[in-house]
Order: structure tokens, then sequence, then C-alpha cells
């Protein structure tokens, strides 16, 4: 099965998503991926990855994230949250962390914790890729 990330960087995180992305980048391009607005732009715009994108964060792109997953489609929250610089959406940033938590969905909230889920991520892809049926 696809797996389903969300990505979500703040302002001065987004640097580091594109980092973090282009390292792992032949996986992610078989992933199917969700974002918030201006993360999931430079995702396609810079690495050419294939991103649905939902609003922006402050404008209510975590909740629609948090929505989703609610629903159960999505397998992986890659948040880079920038811990230093008060976030307008703080209260929807919690709600995402949260939704996480309840349905026991990994949420890595630094690069050394999202390189880590990603690679867990794509070894297991590639175990069910050689899976007997
Ligand atoms: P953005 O939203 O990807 O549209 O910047 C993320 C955020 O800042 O919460």
């Amino acid at each position: 099965m696809t797996t389903r990330i969300a990505l979500i960087a703040h302002d001065k995180k987004k640097d580091d998503m594109i980092a973090l992305a282009g390292e792992h980048l032949d996986f992610l391009r078989a992933c199917s991926l969700t974002a918030t607005g201006t993360t999931g732009s430079r995702l396609a715009t810079e690495l050419g990855l294939t991103v649905e994108r939902k609003h922006s964060g402050p404008f209510g792109g975590d909740l629609q994230i948090g929505s989703l997953l609610v629903e159960g489609r999505i397998d992986c929250v890659i948040f880079l949250r920038d811990p230093m610089t008060p976030q307008p959406h703080e209260p929807d940033i919690n709600a995402l962390v949260r939704v996480c938590d309840v349905h026991n969905i990994p949420c890595a909230t630094n690069v050394s914790s999202a390189h880590l889920v990603l690679s867990q991520l794509q070894w297991r892809a590639g175990q069910e890729a050689v899976a007997p049926l």
C-alpha cells in the first residue's frame, strides 16, 4: 500500500524540510504526499514532488491535515515546528499533534526524528514489496 505522508514546516524550518525531503526523494516520490500550502509549493517547485496542497497553516491547513488523519487517510506526519517563534495558529498546531497521539500516528517534529521515521517507513515499504503473496 502506498505510504501517505503529511508534511508541514514552519517558515524558519522550510529549508530544513527541503533538505530532508531531498535526502529521501526516491522514497517520497513513491508516497502519497499532502502538505500545507507554502511547504507543499516549495516541495513541488524545488524538488519536483507531486503534493496535494492544503491551506497554509495559519489559515487552517494543520486542521485540514488533522481531519484527514482522523479519517484514517494519513500514515505519518512530518511536522518541522519552530519552537523559538510564537505562531498565531498555536491551537491548531496543538490540535494536530494531539490527534496524532489520539490515533497513534507517528509525528516527527524535528529533523533527526523525521530521518528515523522516513527511513523506517522506507524499509517497511521495501519489506512489503518483497513479501510473498
Ligand atoms: P505553510 O504552513 O506550509 O503554508 O507555511 C505551515 C505553517 O506555517 O504552519
